[in-house]
């Protein structure tokens, strides 16, 4: 499997693309669709489905474009099925938009998700937002985190839903206790390692 990180929309959040063959994921395509659709036309890749860590505006502004264009379903956490049509929960009118799509096809809870070939350890992460969803990809070692953990930072949390000591619960008691060189692509900024993180975190530290 190969990955491609792709900063994207008013923000720059990362948007990944995940492939194998000829097929792909998109995780988190905050805006820009046309960059996706040319990173998808160059590697010739057909796009299985839309994956969100959580529904942000600065995560889901390509959603709408891109599900249509390819005709593919996305997944989102249970938590937040509505944010996707409901702009005042995406908080896109904030920044003056109105960023609005359908609801997801598919409402991701806890545990296994295989789409064709993907096979995919769904963690419900929340702490940032409510919904917040962490992907493994097991066999790949590397967990795409959202806004959850980032590289020696974390998502905040006083946004409507946020929490830290829920947040702090879901770095410690499920990312953290995944196998330190798994490597943490974030929603926002470099890629880091778990074992990085619990060691040189400030804000949630490993358990010594
Ligand atoms: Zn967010």
């Amino acid at each position: 499997m190969k990955i491609k990180q792709m900063p994207l929309g008013p923000l720059g959040t990362n948007c990944y693309i995940v492939y194998k063959g000829d097929v792909a994921l998109i995780i988190d395509p905050g805006g820009d669709e046309k960059e996706v659709i040319s990173f998808i036309d160059q590697y010739q890749l057909k796009p299985l489905a839309i994956l969100l860590t959580h529904a942000h505006f600065d995560h889901i502004g390509a959603v709408g474009a891109l599900r249509h264009l390819y005709d593919i379903d996305v997944y989102l956490g249970k938590d937040e099925q509505e944010w996707l049509e409901n702009p005042h929960l995406n908080r896109s009118t904030l920044m003056g938009m109105e960023i609005r799509t359908e609801s997801p096809e598919h409402l991701l809870t806890p545990g296994k998700l295989n789409i064709d070939d993907f096979s995919i350890d769904v963690l419900h992460t929340p702490g940032h937002s409510p919904g917040s969803s962490s992907f493994v990809f097991t066999d790949d070692e590397l967990v795409i985190s959202g806004d959850v953990l980032f590289r020696h930072g974390v998502g905040r949390t006083d946004l409507p839903g946020g929490s830290f000591v829920q947040l702090q619960s879901s770095i410690l008691n499920h990312l953290y206790h995944l196998p330190d060189h798994f490597i943490v692509y974030p929603g926002h900024g470099p890629k880091t390692t778990i074992g990085e993180e619990k060691q040189h975190n400030p804000f949630v530290p490993g358990q010594v």
